[in-house]
């Protein structure tokens, strides 16, 4: 962990440094959205400032240098992700539009009528409704790899369900109820071995470890600025060049096309063929200066660190009486579900907010994970690389808090 500091890492987040009810705020909700750096701040603030027109199109400074920015923070998210080529990035809004995209163009393009779609029950909504609308669309079928008691994947059970008919992958690399790290690069060796594409939910992932998509070898990944300290309304689908190259375009409009008549329209090359409108150029370019702030800090020792505070806060809320972790795989990213006793999560989350403490609490957008564990909500504390130890027993603090009340 060297040169790893936490607290000077919370003093560039200056939305940390105030007081809620009276207390001073404690955030546990990374996995939902993460907090923002000064240098991302700034670094929007400034092209507004200075830099802001629109991008590829115009012949005057601004646009050369907005289009300069943008294109930049394209080779940046390359670098970050190790692509082979930037222009295998391709800028949405989030994840939920990456893999809607992979669905509506891979999918429409490759899998018909009773063609079979692999996931996992641990998937984010994100990661299955796109699949489910495309079942309706086409008459495909769903395919689920279960998971166990630990929130693992069952992987004895992958191999029978990667039949002739199965036409993707799609699994999350970390699962934002539970925080179970997926052994990605073992299933998709396996389902390359049966000619199988294979798109990996980044979501969770690119905030606590190094990715890097040519180890991994798959075929699409899919993250959201957001949730990596950049801005809202950015985020990236990787797709490997061959994969993306004979793709139709996902939607319509300016930018994606190199000529329209009223009787023909030509498509423009990848990346942009995907692009349609005008892009969030700030949100890429907030998103870049995250990626150089992650960059700085090198994401080893992030990675250290949030197995460091997750190791601590395991013990911490196992000592909390009647309290139970939902998900205990062997390998997890700093995200921890558990119940108290038989109090409603809302409650629970509810006084923690008084105490000035920030937690998630529901179904997590993953409603499957729930009905495995027989549970219609958890709370969630969710931990990044600006949490401290002072946070985690601030939480449990706040969690004895509870037990007073409900006593
Ligand atoms: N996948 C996972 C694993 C997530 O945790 C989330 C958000 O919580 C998403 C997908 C959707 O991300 P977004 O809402 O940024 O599109």
């Amino acid at each position: 962990m060297s040169g790893f500091d936490v607290r000077k890492v919370r003093a560039d987040f200056p939305i940390l440094h105030q007081e809620v009810r009276g207390r001073p705020l404690v955030y546990l909700d990374s996995a939902a959205t993460a907090q923002k750096p000064q240098a991302v701040i700034d670094a929007i603030v400034r092209f507004y400032q200075h830099d802001n027109a629109n991008v590829h199109r115009g012949v005057h400074v601004l646009s050369e240098r907005a289009t300069e920015a943008y294109e930049g923070a394209r080779e940046t998210v390359r670098r970050f992700i190790n692509a082979r080529d930037a222009k295998e990035i391709i800028f949405v809004r989030g994840t939920t539009e990456a893999i809607n995209l992979v669905a509506q163009t891979y999918g429409r393009k490759h899998i018909g009528a009773g063609d079979e779609i692999l996931i996992t029950h641990i998937e984010h909504h994100a990661n299955i409704v796109p699949w489910r609308m495309l079942c309706e669309q086409t008459g495909a079928v769903l395919k689920v790899i279960p998971v166990d008691e630990r929130g693992e994947l069952q992987l004895d059970a992958v191999d029978a369900l990667m039949t002739e008919r199965t036409r993707i992958l799609a699994v999350t690399h970390v699962s934002n109820a539970l925080g179970t790290v997926t052994p990605v690069k073992e299933l998709t060796r396996r389902a390359h071995a049966k000619g199988i594409p294979v798109l990996v939910d980044g979501a969770q992932a690119v905030t606590h470890f190094p990715v890097d998509v040519q180890d991994l070898g798959c075929d699409f990944y899919a993250f959201s600025g957001h949730k990596m300290f950049g801005p809202t309304g950015i985020g990236v689908l990787y797709g490997r060049m061959e994969r993306l190259e004979p793709l139709p375009p996902y939607q319509g409009g300016g930018d994606m096309i190199l000529s329209v008549t009223m009787e023909k329209v030509t498509y423009n090359r990848v990346p942009h063929r995907f692009e349609a409108g005008t892009p969030d150029l700030a949100g890429a370019v907030g998103l870049a200066a995250a990626i150089r702030y992650l960059e700085a800090l090198g994401m080893d020792a992030v990675a250290a660190h949030d197995q460091q505070l997750l190791a601590y806060a395991t013990k911490a809320l196992e000592s909390v009486p009647g309290l139970r972790i939902i998900g205990q795989a062997r390998e997890k990213s700093a995200v921890l579900s558990f119940l108290l006793d038989d109090i409603h999560p809302h409650d629970v989350g509810t006084i923690l907010d008084r105490e000035g403490i920030c937690i998630r609490t529901g179904h997590h957008c993953a409603q499957p994970v729930m009905q495995y564990f027989k549970v219609p909500a958890t709370s969630r504390a969710s931990l990044a690389l600006y949490n401290t130890t002072e946070d985690v027993d601030a939480l449990v603090r706040g969690l004895h808090k509870v037990l007073e009340v409900f006593k």
